[in-house]
C-alpha cells in the first residue's frame, strides 16, 4: 500500500507513527525547507498523552515543558475570580494537562518515522482522484501515484482545496499573539488567564523560568496596522498582574506568532481516497485548548485503522468509520469551543460583568468535573 501524507505536523507525524510498523511504503511532504521550531506554547492533554503512551514515545516528553497544578482566572487588573486545583485530576490521570513547548512534541513525534520518505520543501501542484490510486504532482514536477492521500496539512489546507473545491477556514474578528518569556515571577506552577473586555491574556509556564504566552484581541480593540509588539502595547496598556513587566521586557527580537483565530467545518472530512484530519478537517478555536490532542488522536485513531486493513480497497468504509467515531468527539468540544469564545471574547461590558461574577460565584468544581468526565471518556 503507498501512502502520501500531506504536511509533517502533529496530525501528519502522528498517523505516520501509528503507522510505522504496517509495512505500507509512506512518503511524507512538508512545505518548509527545514523543521524549524514553531515558537509557541502548546497544552497536552491526557487524552492525547495516553496515545503518546500507548505509541511508546512519551518518555522523552515526560522531563519536558510543565505539568499544571493549578488554574487561576483573573480579572484585566489580575484580581483573582477563581483558582482551579488540578490536584485531584492529577492524582487520578498522572497529567491532566502539559505544558509544552511545541517543538519538543514535534520533535519526538519525528524521531519516530524513520521508516518514512520525507520530502521537505514540497508542496503538491495537482491532485487527480481515479478509481484506482490518486495522481499528484509535487511542487517540483515529479508525478507519483498513491492508493490513498491524508491530507494533514493544517488550517488552511492545500488538500482541503483541492477535494472540496473552495471550503477555507472560517476566521473571526479576533486576533491572538502568541511568544515565549523569561517570567520566573509566574513560573511556579500553574497557568494564569486573565480576562478583560473583548481581550484575554494568558500565562503558560513550561519551565522555572520560561513562560509561554498567549493574547487575544478582538479586531476593535486594536489597530491592525500597529507592528505585534505595539498592538500588545496599546491593547493591554490598562492589564495589572506580570503584564506591564511582560511588555516592558518584550524586545523586538521575540518572536511573535500572530494571526487570525480561525476554525474549520466541514460536510465531509474524505472522498473515496482523500481524507483530512487534524486541523485541516475541524481547526477548533483556541478556548478549549484542545487542538494538538485532537491532531494526535486523528493520527492514532486512522493509523490504527489502515495498520489492520493495509490493503488496496475499501478505504471509503475505513474513512467513514473513522469521521463517524472522531465527528462524535470534535462535534461537542467545537461546541464548547465556541460557547466560551462567545463569552470569554465578548466585547460587552455587562457580558464580561456576568461572566466575571459566574467565574467569582458559579459552582465550585465545575472545571474539574467537565475535565474528569471528559477524561473518563477516553
Ligand atoms: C500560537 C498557537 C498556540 C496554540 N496552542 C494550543 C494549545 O495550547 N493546545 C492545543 O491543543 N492546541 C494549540 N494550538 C493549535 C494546535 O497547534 C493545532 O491544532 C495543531 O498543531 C494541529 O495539528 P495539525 O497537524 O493538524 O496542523 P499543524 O500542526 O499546523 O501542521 C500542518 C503542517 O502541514 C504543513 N503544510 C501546510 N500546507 C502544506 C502543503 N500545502 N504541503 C505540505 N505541507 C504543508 C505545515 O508546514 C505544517 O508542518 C495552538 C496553535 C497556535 C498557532
Amino acid at each position: 500500500m503507498k501512502i502520501l501524507v500531506v504536511g509533517g505536523g502533529i496530525a501528519g507525524l502522528s498517523v505516520v507513527s501509528a503507522m510505522e510498523s504496517s509495512g505500507a511504503e509512506i512518503t511524507l511532504i512538508e512545505k518548509t525547507n527545514q523543521w524549524k521550531p514553531a515558537g509557541y506554547v502548546i497544552g497536552l492533554w491526557y487524552n492525547g498523552i495516553e496515545i503518546l503512551k500507548d505509541l511508546n514515545i512519551y518518555g522523552p516528553l515526560e522531563e519536558k515543558g510543565h505539568r499544571n497544578e493549578f488554574q487561576e482566572t483573573t480579572d484585566e487588573y489580575g484580581t483573582r475570580l477563581r483558582k482551579t486545583d488540578f490536584a485531584y485530576l492529577n492524582n487520578k490521570y498522572g497529567t491532566a494537562v502539559q505544558f509544552l513547548h511545541r517543538k519538543d512534541l514535534h520533535e519526538v513525534l519525528r524521531n519516530h518515522t524513520s521508516r518514512v520518505q520525507v520530502n521537505l520543501g514540497t508542496t503538491l501542484k495537482s491532485v487527480v482522484e481515479r478509481d484506482d490510486d490518486v495522481e499528484v504532482v509535487f511542487s517540483n514536477d515529479t508525478r507519483h501515484r498513491y492508493d490513498l492521500v491524508i491530507g494533514a496539512d493544517g488550517i488552511n489546507s492545500q488538500v482541503r482545496s483541492f477535494i472540496f473545491n473552495s471550503e477555507s477556514p472560517i476566521i473571526y474578528d479576533t486576533e491572538y499573539m502568541a511568544f515565549i518569556a523569561e517570567l520566573s515571577e509566574v513560573c511556579p506552577r500553574g497557568n494564569i488567564e486573565m480576562l478583560g473586555t473583548g481581550k484575554i491574556w494568558g500565562y503558560y509556564p513550561i519551565s522555572e523560568t520560561e513562560c509561554g504566552i498567549f493574547a487575544s484581541m478582538r479586531t476593535d480593540n486594536c489597530t491592525l496596522d500597529e507592528a505585534p509588539i505595539d498592538r500588545l502595547r496599546s491593547t493591554f496598556q490598562n492589564f495589572g498582574g506580570y503584564v506591564p513587566k511582560t511588555l516592558r521586557d518584550l524586545s523586538n527580537s521575540t518572536p511573535i506568532y500572530s494571526d487570525s483565530i480561525k476554525e474549520v467545518e466541514l460536510q465531509r472530512w474524505h472522498t473515496n481516497r482523500i481524507i483530512l484530519i487534524g486541523d485541516a478537517a475541524h481547526a477548533m478555536l483556541p478556548t478549549t485548548g484542545q487542538g494538538v490532542s485532537a491532531a494526535i488522536e486523528d493520527g492514532y485513531e486512522l493509523g490504527k485503522r489502515l495498520f489492520v486493513k493495509n490493503q488496496n480497497h475499501g478505504f471509503s468504509d475505513i474513512f467513514r468509520e473513522f469521521e463517524k467515531q472522531r465527528r462524535a468527539k470534535i462535534a461537542p468540544i467545537q461546541k464548547r469551543s465556541r460557547i466560551a469564545n462567545h463569552v470569554v471574547m465578548s466585547g460587552s461590558r455587562i457580558i464580561c460583568a456576568a461572566r466575571d461574577a459566574l467565574i467569582k460565584y458559579g459552582p465550585r468544581n465545575s472545571t474539574t468535573t467537565v475535565l474528569d468526565k471528559f477524561f473518563r471518556k477516553q
